[in-house]
C-alpha cells in the first residue's frame, strides 16, 4: 500500500518540483511572503480547501474536513527566504538580489502542497486537516504571530507536525527524535553606567570597563557552576563596547549576550543567574547595570506519543533502513517550538543529501539548494501521516 502511495506521489511530483523552483526563483523575506502565500492560497482553494489568509501577516491556513471523524491534525510548512546573495548558478536561481531560499523553505512549501493536492483528490481520511503555511521562521517568530492571531483557537489541533530538510544526511532519510530537539535562543544587552574621568585619576571615577571585564569572566561560571554538567548550555558575550581613548575612563560600557539551552528549566536558570550575577558584579564596582533580556525561540520539545506515531509512519513508508529512530539534538533554533508548547506534536528531519552530493551543502550557505528528489517522499510522508491520524 505504501509502495502504491510513493508511486502516486512520484507520478505527480514533477509539477510540484516546477512549483518549488518557481518559489525558489521568487524568494521573499520574513513577513514579505505575499507572492508565495497568494500562490499557496490559490492552489489550496482550487483543490477545495477552505482558506484563511492574513494570520500572522502573510501566514495562511487551508482546512479540509471530510467524513465524521472528530480528530484534528495540523501540519506546518514555512515559506520565508534569507537575506543571502545566491551563488548556485542554477537556471531557477533567485531573481531578487540579496534574497535567497537558502534553508529549503521553498521545498517545505512544495512538499506540503503536493500532499495537499493528493489528499484533496485521493485522500482516504475522516476528520479535519489543517495545513499551516507560516511566514518568518528565520528569526521573525512567524509561528508565534500566527498563534497570537488565533491560529489554534480558530483551527484547534490534537497534534501538529513539521518537517525540515537537513544536509549531511542521505537524501530521503527520515530522522526522528523525542524530547528536547532544538535549542532555545535568548539575547540580552547589558548596559553599564559608571562615572567617567581622567585615566590618571581612577579613584575619582567608577570604571565600567573593569566592571565589564569582570562580568565577562564571571559569566563563564554560570554554565560551569550553575548548570547540571549533563545538560547543554551556552553563554556567549559576542560584543563588548566601551571607551575611545587610552587616557579617558568612559562613562559606560555595553555587552551583548547570546544564551542557548536544550531544556526549559536550564533556560530559566540561565536567565535568573545571569541577571543576578551581572547586577551584583556591577554593584561591587560601584557601577549600575541594566539588563535588557529579549526572549527568542523556545526549546523545541517533541512529545513522546506523537513522535512514536511519526516514527511508525516513517517506518511504514520507508522501512527501517531509511529511518533514524532517535536522531541527535541540534543547537539551532526553530519557532515551531512555540506551536509545540501549545499542542503536542513532533518535528522531524528529511535528509537532503550527504557525501559529495549537491544536497550536502549546508543550509544558509549561498550554494545551498533543496533536493527535489525529496518532494515525492516528503509529500508521501504527509499523506500517510494524515491518513493514519485521521481515522474515524
Ligand atoms: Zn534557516
Ligand atoms: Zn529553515
Amino acid at each position: 500500500m505504501t509502495t502504491l502511495l510513493l508511486d502516486a506521489l512520484h507520478e505527480q511530483a514533477s509539477q510540484f518540483v516546477d512549483l518549488r523552483r518557481d518559489i525558489h526563483h521568487h524568494p521573499e523575506l520574513a513577513f514579505d511572503e505575499h507572492r508565495t502565500s497568494a500562490l499557496v492560497a490559490e492552489k489550496l482553494q482550487a483543490w477545495g480547501y477552505e482558506v484563511e489568509r492574513g494570520l500572522g501577516g502573510t501566514g495562511l491556513v487551508g482546512r479540509l474536513v471530510r467524513g465524521d471523524g472528530q480528530r484534528r491534525l495540523g501540519i506546518r510548512a514555512d515559506m520565508d527566504a534569507l537575506p543571502i546573495d545566491e551563488a548556485t548558478g542554477l537556471g531557477y536561481a533567485s531573481c531578487h538580489a540579496g534574497v535567497m531560499h537558502a534553508c529549503g523553505h521553498d521545498g517545505h512549501t512544495a512538499m506540503l502542497l503536493a500532499a495537499a493536492h493528493h489528499l484533496a483528490h485521493r485522500g482516504r481520511f475522516s476528520g479535519t486537516l489543517n495545513l499551516i503555511f507560516q511566514p518568518a521562521e528565520e528569526g521573525g517568530g512567524g509561528a508565534l504571530r500566527m498563534m497570537e492571531d488565533g491560529l489554534f483557537d480558530k483551527y484547534p489541533c490534537d497534534a501538529v507536525f513539521a518537517m525540515h530538510n537537513m544536509p549531511g544526511w542521505p537524501q530521503g532519510r527520515l530522522i526522528l527524535r523525542d524530547g528536547p530537539t532544538m535549542a532555545s535562543s535568548d539575547y540580552a544587552t547589558v548596559t553599564l553606567t559608571g562615572v567617567g574621568g581622567h585615566g590618571a585619576m581612577p579613584h575619582r571615577a567608577a570604571d565600567p570597563v573593569v566592571a565589564a571585564a569582570s562580568i565577562v569572566m564571571a559569566l563563564q561560571s554560570v554554565v560551569s557552576r550553575n548548570i547540571d554538567p549533563l545538560q547543554m548550555a551556552v553563554v556567549t558575550v559576542g560584543a563588548l563596547h566601551a571607551g575611545k581613548a587610552n587616557n579617558v575612563i568612559p562613562q559606560g560600557a555595553v555587552l551583548e549576550l547570546s544564551v542557548r539551552a536544550l531544556d526549559r528549566e536550564v533556560r530559566s536558570t540561565l536567565e535568573r543567574r545571569i541577571k543576578a550575577l551581572v547586577t551584583a558584579q556591577a554593584e561591587s564596582f560601584g557601577v549600575t547595570a541594566q539588563v535588557d533580556w529579549r526572549p527568542g525561540y523556545a526549546v523545541l520539545v517533541n512529545t513522546p506519543e506523537e513522535t512514536a506515531f511519526a516514527r511508525e509512519t516513517a517506518l511504514a513508508l520507508l522501512g527501517p533502513e531509511r529511518v533514524t529512530l532517535q536522531g541527535p539534538a541540534l543547537p539551532g533554533s526553530e519557532d515551531f517550538a512555540f506551536m509545540l508548547e501549545r499542542v503536542p506534536g513532533s518535528y522531524l528531519l528529511i535528509g537532503n543529501g550527504d557525501g559529495d552530493s549537491a544536497g550536502a551543502c549546508m543550509v544558509h550557505n549561498p550554494g545551498y539548494d533543496f533536493n527535489d528528489d525529496n518532494v515525492a517522499i516528503g509529500s508521501a510522508y504527509w499523506v500517510l501521516l494524515a491518513e493514519r491520524f485521521l481515522t474515524s
